[in-house]
């Protein structure tokens, strides 16, 4: 367990600087939290890109089974690729709360399309929940679903693990690495409508998995939500 000082001693070591105004104490400063949002992303098509809706595109729809997506701010903005990796490469887990707090000022914009929606995370392989102690998807999944009031419930487990997919280059990941990477648990009754979480959506194949193994199961409409997109 984490005493007071030695948490004191870590943090004397190693200070935080704030993500946008560099002034040391914490990520993101008491100042910065109030006044800071990034830019709302233009709608369009996560997989294509084509503007004016953030429902996936007629022509992207033959080949994908995410409905839309809804997320915070794009990858590139620095504050928040700065925050996203203390958080899943450094394991520092003050960036929940400032996350928290900015998905609650961005409420309004980021609320799902109306329906009865229940949430869920893109789960993560449980080597890999093991080695990092807490499942990012399943947090984003907890704060949308506390935000929206809709359910949090899980459906999919993840049965063979992948390489962590930031890392990963983006033509290295094809749809098909991902096959049989998801299944539906056993006696699990799927929804027709769900809001599927994840902390970065970069090609979408991962997430698309798991919409393709909950559509296969009986969801009629999966919607991603995620905190950036890249
Ligand atoms: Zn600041
Ligand atoms: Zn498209």
């Amino acid at each position: 367990m984490e005493s007071r000082l030695g948490r004191l001693a870590i943090e004397a070591l190693f200070p935080r600087f704030c993500a946008s105004c560099k002034r040391e104490g914490s990520l993101l400063c008491e100042a910065c939290e109030h006044q800071w949002m990034p830019a709302p992303p233009l709608a369009s098509c996560a997989f294509c890109g084509e503007p004016g809706s953030d429902r996936t595109c007629a022509d992207c729809r033959e080949h994908v089974y995410i409905d839309g997506l809804t997320f915070f701010s794009p990858y590139g903005n620095p504050v928040v690729r700065e925050l996203i990796g203390h958080w899943k490469y450094q394991g520092d887990r003050s960036v929940e709360s400032i996350f928290q707090g900015c998905l609650r000022r961005a409420a309004l914009r980021l609320s799902p399309p109306v329906l009865p929606f229940y949430v869920t995370g893109v789960p993560l392989h449980e080597k890999r929940l093991r080695s990092r102690g807490f499942d990012q998807a399943d947090l984003v999944a907890a704060w949308a679903g506390e935000l929206f009031g809709i359910p949090h419930e899980t459906y999919v487990r993840r049965v063979h693990s992948t390489s962590p997919q930031a890392r990963t280059s983006h033509d290295l990941r094809r749809v098909g690495e991902m096959d049989g990477a998801f299944c539906v648990y056993p006696d699990v009754q799927v929804p027709d409508h769900i809001l599927l979480c994840d902390d970065v959506f970069t090609s979408g194949t991962t997430m698309d998995a798991v919409a393709r193994v909950l559509k296969e199961a009986g969801a009629k409409t999966v919607w991603g939500f995620v905190i950036a997109k890249g």
